[in-house]
């Protein structure tokens, strides 16, 4: 497990924040999904809303939301989206309740028709083979879009959204295609998911999970930091005030009214210090301590034309055939599965039958 985690760590190298969600784009998912006209403002967006949807939300037909803008939270019709805002938990709750699967596909007026081997020697390293490509083919391919909800309990409590998409037929992440999907240059079109779509989403939670955890173990990573800063500010408070008792008990042991019986039990009572210090400690860590939590709380299949590049791959005397997939939303060649442990990967080593392994499982 954690040689996979280190395996598909490397594979988010590159990315940047666009992982984490803003609330406010959770907003514009989530009215499109149901049925609202959305336009993007200054900041914030603008929605026509179905009646019953504004009931159910409790905001009027027509409806300006800003992430962050006090002064536009004073007009009428306004309404504030942030971490904690009820109109975001009551979307997210929504979302819970109905089925949290939408289907969409995408229109794209140019997908590039030519320049893959260029891209194939960027964006994917082959050891100890070599590769090319042998034939180019117009494909229709499927991805899942998750939103997670996580919170990361401590002392203090953080939340936020997450927002990954895997590939359906691979079974892989896809790092940078989350933050893309806002871009222009195609169209969503909304629909109802086809049947089967919920086992296939669900058949896929496994792999959503174990990505979800790795990156937000990297995107926690400052929080835990400060948690740890916090922890060892107050185990050395705690030293100091127990080093401080332990002087202050021994120097009231030369106190010459003290009765012999008195000083023993003093004695003894500074003799435990050490120990009560440690569960002090214990209960400091305990405290300390991060338990994450994930829900995903909304998914939209995500259907869309790709190219097919199908790839002679030559090691040795081996030769054989490596089908990969152009991804027109991120422009880049989709990562591939290890064959044994399923990690995504965009190096690639192989086995005796020439088949993807990532580092690990190539046993170097
Ligand atoms: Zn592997």
């Amino acid at each position: 497990m954690k040689s996979d985690a280190a395996q598909l760590s490397k594979s988010f190298q590159d990315l940047s924040s666009s992982r984490e969600t803003e609330p406010l784009d959770f907003a514009r998912r989530f009215l499109e999904l149901h049925g609202a006209a959305v336009q993007n403002e200054q900041g914030g967006l603008e929605a026509l809303v179905p009646e019953e949807l504004g009931v159910r939300l409790g905001i009027p037909e027509h409806t300006r939301i800003y992430q962050d803008n006090p002064e536009a939270a004073e007009e009428t019709e306004t309404h504030l989206i942030n971490y904690g805002a009820p109109l975001l938990e009551k979307m997210l709750a929504e979302t819970l309740q109905r089925a949290p699967l939408a289907s969409c596909s995408l229109e794209f007026d140019y997908i590039k028709s030519g320049g893959f081997e260029r891209l194939l020697r960027d964006q994917l390293t082959f050891y100890g083979a070599i590769a090319s490509i042998e034939t180019v083919g117009d494909i229709r391919t499927r991805y899942l879009h998750m939103d997670i909800r996580y919170t990361a309990q401590c002392d203090e409590q953080k939340e936020g959204l997450l927002s990954l998409v895997h590939n359906l037929e691979t079974r892989t992440f896809v790092p940078d295609m989350a933050g893309m999907l806002d871009n222009l240059g195609f169209r969503l079109k909304y629909g109802r998911p086809p049947d089967g779509s919920r086992d296939l989403a669900a058949s896929l939670q496994p792999h959503v999970d174990r990505c979800a955890r790795i990156v937000l173990k990297e995107q926690l990573e400052p929080f835990r930091r400060s948690m740890e800063r916090r922890l060892k500010r107050d185990v050395d408070n705690l030293r100091e005030y127990y080093r401080s008792l332990e002087q202050e008990m021994r120097a009231n042991l030369d106190n010459p009214n003290l009765s012999d019986s008195a000083r023993q039990d003093r004695l003894a009572k500074i003799e435990t210090l050490p120990q009560e210090l440690n569960r002090k400690i214990e209960d400091l860590q305990k405290k300390y301590t991060i338990r994450v939590r994930t829900r995903p709380v909304a998914a939209i299949l995500l259907n869309s034309p790709a190219k097919k590049l199908v790839c002679r791959v030559i090691r040795g005397r081996m030769s054989g055939q490596l089908s990969l997939t152009y991804n027109p939303v991120t422009r880049g060649i989709d990562p591939l599965a290890c064959n044994k442990c399923g990690s995504s990967i965009t190096h690639l080593h192989f086995n005796a039958e020439l088949a993807p392994l990532c580092l690990e499982c190539a046993g170097l």
